[in-house]
């Protein structure tokens, strides 16, 4: 498996890191032979190439199996004209990626704020109220005065069947149950449609049990009682804001594993930020590009039928529950190692287990 690392900003270089020594870890015990070739996006690429994803980096990303992407300071790339594009939309737009699955589920000796539980939302990735990347050219977003802003929000029929049918496969493999996220009572068109596929899509699978939550009920039903979710359905920013919120209940958004899959190309990501208040200090959290990157390992596994790939992602989730009941991570999670160390102890977890 080729897989093209890009580390990002701001903690991006630390946690990318720490993830690749898991990752060699993993590879050399299962004897997976991965190739990892690295290039740079973000405010290296910007300073270097004067923009912060060249088409170089498009074309080795296609050539590659899959992408280990950090994250990026998004919020500072403000004028595409001017090389400032958002990596991370880039990439979900250009390799058509989906389907972004964001995996919650409690550790012991993580103190979370709830109990137990083990839930998966997979969220729409490409349309939506994302405005900068659902047109086809140009921008969602209309400036009409300077004082009147218009956003646009994009709903397809294509793109709700997609991911509805994510959503019923990864619960049929799990406890086969799907929950549609929605706001239909106020989007009635575009959101209709989104509850509509999805109900369509569920007639495929009658051994799965459906129900569906208007989102702002939600967030109460999520925080009051997590265990009664397995796979949560939703649009790209309800699903966004959702499983940041999951991630956090179950310890830390330094816990969310996220992975960005379409029909040819997968690329792991953390589901926090560059975290720039913290960048270059040594005390970032690797933990959720680990489970984002073993995610990345399973979807090979799981595609090509190589049994190697999916064994190692378990033994790297294994790994995880192990270093956090040991306490053997970061500050954030209670522990007192830095990133470096944090991920040579999940590193040496592997080779040992
Ligand atoms: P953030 O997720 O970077 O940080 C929020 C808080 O969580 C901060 O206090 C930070 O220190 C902490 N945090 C985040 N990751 C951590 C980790 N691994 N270990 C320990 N603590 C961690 O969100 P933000 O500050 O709003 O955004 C910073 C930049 O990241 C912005 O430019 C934003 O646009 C960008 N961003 C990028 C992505 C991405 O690349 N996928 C996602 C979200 C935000």
């Amino acid at each position: 498996m080729q897989i093209l690392i890009l580390p990002g900003d701001g903690i991006g270089p630390e946690i990318t890191a720490a993830t690749l020594e898991v990752v060699r870890a993993a590879s050399e015990r299962f004897g997976l032979a991965l190739a990892l070739t690295e290039d740079v996006v973000g405010h290296e690429s910007l300073r270097r190439y004067g923009t912060t994803v060249r088409p170089e980096v498009l074309d080795a990303a296609r050539a590659a199996d899959g992408l280990i992407l950090g994250p990026t300071a998004t919020l500072d790339f403000k004028d595409p004209a001017h090389g400032e594009i958002n990596p991370s939309m880039f990439f979900r737009k250009n390799l058509d990626l989906f389907a972004n699955v964001r995996p919650a589920r409690t550790y012991p000796g993580v103190t979370a704020r709830v109990g137990a539980f083990d839930l998966v939302v997979v969220r729409e990735n490409t349309e939506g109220f994302y405005a900068d990347r659902n047109m086809e050219e140009g921008s969602g977003e209309i400036l009409v005065t300077r004082d009147v802003a218009i956003s646009l929000r994009r709903i397809t029929r294509h793109c709700c069947n997609r991911i509805a049918r994510a959503a019923f496969e990864l619960a049929a493999r799990r406890r086969r149950h799907v929950s549609v996220v929605h706001k239909a009572n106020v989007l009635k068109m575009g959101d209709g449609m989104f509850v509509d596929e999805c109900r369509s899509v569920a007639r495929d699978f009658p051994a799965i049990t459906v129900d569906d939550f208007i989102v702002d009920a939600m967030m109460a039903h999520v925080v009051r009682a997590p265990q009664r979710f397995d796979v949560i359905v939703t649009t790209n920013m309800f699903g966004d804001i959702l499983s940041d919120l999951t991630a956090e209940l179950s310890g830390s958004l330094g816990l969310g594993g996220s992975l960005n899959a379409g029909a040819r190309y997968a690329m792991a990501q953390a589901a926090h930020g560059s975290a720039p208040d913290i960048a270059g200090r040594d005390i970032a959290n690797p933990l959720s590009l680990v489970l984002s990157a073993a995610l990345l390992l399973a979807w090979h596994g799981e595609r090509r039928r190589a049994k190697d790939f999916v064994a190692a992602a378990a033994a790297i989730e294994a790994a995880t529950a192990a270093v956090v009941a040991a306490r053997e991570v970061t500050a954030d999670l209670g522990g007192r190692l830095g990133t470096a160390s944090a991920g040579k102890a999940l590193a040496a977890r592997i080779r040992g287990a």
